[in-house]
């Protein structure tokens, strides 16, 4: 199937400039997608979704084993393009493609398994014998904002459920790196996807405003303010929304713990992406018997780590800071825990020099009046703080606004266990982090202020549907009260029946 191109949006004005954040440099100059040229791109998916979604799930996930193809076959420059535009490590923009190859391969499997008809045996008496059947259709056009972190993974990856349950999607990337999103059209329009199923919007807020007034579902990855807006405009026209959202993730390292690896794991988790990542580890409670073991370990692993531009693949561990305004947030953040008494052991300050670079920091001597240990920092900062039983670490854990992960350390796997239910919070992982994420078939989602509904597993998938109820007429029909006229004769039988179905 002939596709589009990625210039072929209709109308567009203004330029938006995409710069690279490890070097500083202005990179490349692409065009915004205006309210009107987003209205235009609506109505042509409106106008695709109804063949696309007839074409039926083998012919879809076709599309995806030749998207899989194509990403495989171009990864190098993918990485490129995401390296150039995040300012983040090669091995960090390999996560990405890595991540996207089994997203696509997962749900071109499994999405005719979750989006199945269902059967159901009515527990009603008043609907005894009947057939029920419940459907999933396609919501229509859906659109997916998405933030400048993980430009592959978290803006097109939700992309995929949509485009396999049969919808169009109209996907707008951040502002900050849209190029990854150009690549993502050109992928679908080598793979075959028709003209109008899968449309780019580059654009600010003004084009992400324009994409939630026109569409008939919305997935926002991003800030928890702007999730607030968007979820507020939504409802103007009552469309529904799905919002995965910041957080500030605690991990609990228990007295019993395997420290070592608590230790590197906590290095890991903290500061890959340099940090920049929804679920990172962004502060540490640590059982007061194994602290100082702890804090040496880590403070030794993040001194050895190396920082700078992507230039190969293993050349450093810790990348750029993205977006302009996160240094001055991550800065304030230390600043703050200084002023309030804490210790920086290890970095603590911004780069000199070309780019956008924050050093690993770990900060110890935090409390709770902190802003680091309140506030999601997004940044490649681990402030930890000692605690003196895990009910402390429980306690404190659950002290935020934002639920969207936790992790626990222990080598008492139940008690672990038993900790992570106590956590107010989506996802828990034990003696790890993160690693759920690439856990396609369990949902991933934030309580609290961290967001509303979920990704991945059935519902990451159902949510882009409307359900439809078939009651049909079943055997036997003999017991069915319409085989009487509508008389009195009928109203005697239904008080009697009535009267069964209350006895009961
Ligand atoms: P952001 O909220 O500033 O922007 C996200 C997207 O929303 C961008 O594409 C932006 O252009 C668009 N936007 C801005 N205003 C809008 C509006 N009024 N209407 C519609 N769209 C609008 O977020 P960001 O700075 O790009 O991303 C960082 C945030 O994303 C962090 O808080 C991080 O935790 C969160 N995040 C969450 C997850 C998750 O899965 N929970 C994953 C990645 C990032």
């Amino acid at each position: 199937m002939p596709g589009m191109t990625a210039t072929t949006a209709p109308l567009q004005h203004g330029r938006l400039g995409v710069e690279d954040p490890a070097t500083g440099r202005l990179i490349q100059e692409v065009p915004v997608a205006s309210g009107d040229a987003v209205r235009e791109m609506a109505s042509g998916a409106r106008q695709a979704r109804r063949a696309w979604a007839e074409a039926g799930f083998s012919a879809r996930a076709e599309v995806f084993a030749a998207a899989r193809r194509w990403l495989i076959a171009n990864q190098d420059r993918v990485r490129g393009v995401i390296c150039s535009e995040t300012g983040k490590t090669h091995d960090d923009a390999q996560v990405e493609v890595t991540v996207a190859a089994q997203s696509f391969a997962f749900w071109a499997r499994h999405a005719e398994k979750y989006l199945a008809d269902e059967r159901r045996r009515t527990a009603s008496p008043l609907a005894f014998g009947r057939r029920v059947t419940i459907r999933y259709a396609p919501v229509g056009v859906v659109g997916v904002i998405g933030p400048w972190n993980y430009p592959l993974v978290n803006a097109f990856c939700d992309c995929v459920p949509a485009l396999m349950a049969g919808n169009a999607v109209i996907m707008k990337p951040s502002e900050v790196t849209p190029l990854t999103g150009l690549l993502c059209k050109e992928m679908m329009d080598a793979a075959g996807a028709p003209p109008g199923v899968f449309e780019l919007a580059v654009g600010a807020r003004e084009t992400g405003e324009a994409l939630v007034d026109e569409v008939d579902f919305v997935m926002f990855t991003g800030s928890t303010r702007t999730g607030q807006a968007v979820m507020e405009r939504a409802a103007r026209t009552l469309t529904p929304v799905s919002l995965e959202l910041g957080g500030k993730d605690p991990m609990i390292v228990c007295a019993d713990a395997d420290v070592e690896r608590a230790a590197n794991a906590a290095a890991y988790y903290g500061l890959n992406n340099a940090g920049q990542v929804c679920i990172s580890v962004e502060r540490v409670y640590v059982e007061a018997p194994i602290y100082d073991e702890f804090v040496g370990r880590l403070v030794e692993n993040v001194k050895g780590l190396r920082q700078g531009p992507p230039t190969a693949p293993g050349e450093s561990e810790v990348g750029a800071i993205t977006s302009p305004p996160q240094v001055e947030i991550i800065d304030a953040h230390v600043r703050d825990a200084r002023d309030k008494g804490a210790s920086v052991l290890t970095g603590g300050r911004a780069r000199n020099g070309d780019g956008r670079f924050y050093e690993p920091t770990v900060i110890v001597g935090v409390d709770h009046t902190m802003a680091c240990m309140r506030d999601e920092t997004f940044g490649p900062t681990i402030p930890v703080m000692r605690v003196a039983d895990t009910e402390e670490a429980i306690r404190l854990a659950n002290d935020s606004r934002y639920g969207l992960q936790a992790s626990v350390f222990s080598r008492d796997r139940s008690k672990a266990a038993a900790i992570a239910r106590r956590l107010e919070c989506g996802a828990v992982c034990i003696n790890d982090a993160q690693v759920n994420y690439t856990v396609f078939d369990a949902p991933m989602g934030g309580w609290k202020t961290s967001g509303v509904g979920s990704r991945h597993g059935a519902g990451g998938i159902r949510k882009y549907c409307k359900t439809q109820t078939i009651v049909g007429s079943g055997p036997p029909l003999k017991r069915d009260l319409h085989m009487f006229p509508y008389t009195p004769k009928r109203s005697r039988l239904l008080a009697a029946f009535a009267k069964r179905v209350y006895g009961r």
